[in-house]
């Protein structure tokens, strides 16, 4: 890595930021902490300190610290309340058998805040800051890294306006902070596959819009639909494009892949309304290592409806950092149904899932460089 060289963001010269430690006084005990981690839930229970950057227009980042995890300070007239200026990242901290603490693909994450930060005409964080971030909250905290099986901190870096002014525009003052929080198996009881409900009044992305960036702002949009699946016994919401309505795009917070046959890999090409998933982008790479043939293009409804009808179309999951892969069994419509509820976890699904989760947890070779170790100074891992 290179550290030590400036870097220019926005037009301000920067240097790493160092990070200050301010202890919390009011940590959990050891008893109290593997309480929790003995059933954590998801995104429930929060560690004991978080990492806060301020940045100005006039200042660029600064005043980067670890501080105790809490409440924060927000004027009424902060921007981020009123017109919504807010990015988010989501990854986790994996602990290995022998009580390391590794990180997978942090550099993905970086490069996808930035991205996610210029089109939300929000300040760019640097890679080396952001992942340094990343190390400080899990050096204050890493034994709130859970180490029963397929469980996880997960970590949450988020960026929000907070100029207190009312006038529309980009905010001259923002808040980068990582909060953390330990994850439980998702599937506790194994793998299970999932309905889906297509949703034909909304949807999350239109040519030109967000689709692409990881903001608060799509899941806001994706409420109201992921409240209907719920209603018609779905766990998750399929958004078509926003232009044609015929086209996949993906779920709420997950992108979605084809089977067909026994050979071909099939996703929705990336237009600019689809999120960039790095499980997506992992997930199509192990797939060309199995030698299967990779297609990412357009998918349209008709192709599910009629691939599964023909039996072309043999396995379809969804994936993302939270529930790594989880198998469709079925989607389902106003007036539509594909697929078969009690239909079985695909095998090649669950091939690309074991393996994925196997290099995460350290129990297969790293062969594509994707894991950081994060309990340990730069450079060492
Ligand atoms: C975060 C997210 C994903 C999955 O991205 P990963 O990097 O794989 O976690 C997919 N779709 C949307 C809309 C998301 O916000």
């Amino acid at each position: 890595m290179t550290q030590a060289a400036p870097a220019t963001t926005s037009g301000t010269t920067t240097f790493p930021l160092k990070f200050s430690l301010t202890p919390s006084t009011a940590a959990r005990t050891e008893i109290e902490r593997e309480e929790i981690l003995a059933d954590p839930g998801f995104g429930k229970k929060f560690t004991d300190h978080m990492v806060a950057i301020d940045w100005t227009l006039d200042e660029g980042w600064h005043n980067a610290r670890v501080m105790p995890y809490g409440p924060l300070q927000l004027d009424p007239a902060s921007s981020v309340l009123h017109y919504g200026q807010e990015i988010f990242e989501g990854l986790k901290a994996y602990r290995h058998a022998d009580g390391s603490i590794w990180t997978f693909r942090p550099e993905k994450n970086a490069e996808r805040l930035q991205r996610s930060a210029r089109r939300l005409a929000l300040p760019e964080l640097s890679e080396a800051d952001f992942i340094e971030s990343i190390r400080q909250i899990v050096a204050v905290d890493g034994d709130w890294v859970p180490s029963a099986p397929e469980t996880s901190l997960y970590l949450r870096p988020f960026m929000i306006a907070n100029e207190s002014f009312l006038g529309v525009r980009a905010a001259h003052q923002v808040g980068y902070y990582v909060i953390a929080s330990p994850a439980g198996a998702y599937f506790s009881d194994g793998v299970a596959p999932i309905k889906i409900w297509l949703s034909t009044e909304y949807s999350r992305a239109g040519r030109g819009g967000t689709g692409a960036a990881k903001c608060g702002g799509n899941y806001a949009a994706s409420l109201l639909p992921q409240m209907q699946a719920y209603d018609n016994g779905c766990a998750q919401v399929l958004f078509l494009d926003g232009e044609t309505s015929s086209r996949i795009d993906e779920l709420g917070g997950m992108n979605v892949f084809f089977v067909h046959g026994t050979d071909t890999l099939v996703t929705p090409r990336l237009t600019g309304s689809i999120l960039e998933g790095v499980t997506r982008d992992s997930i199509l790479q192990l797939a060309r290592d199995r030698g299967l043939t990779v297609e990412e293009r357009d998918v349209t409804l008709g192709e599910w409806q009629d691939g599964v009808a023909s039996g072309a179309i043999t396995e379809v999951f969804a994936c993302g950092t939270a529930a790594v892969v989880t198998p469709i069994s079925q989607l389902k419509g106003p007036n539509l149904s594909i697929g078969d509820p009690d239909a079985p976890a695909g095998e090649i699904t669950m091939a690309l899932r074991q393996e994925l989760t196997d290099i995460q947890y350290g129990r297969l070779p790293d062969r594509h460089g994707w894991l950081t170790r994060l309990d340990a100074p730069a450079g060492q891992a």
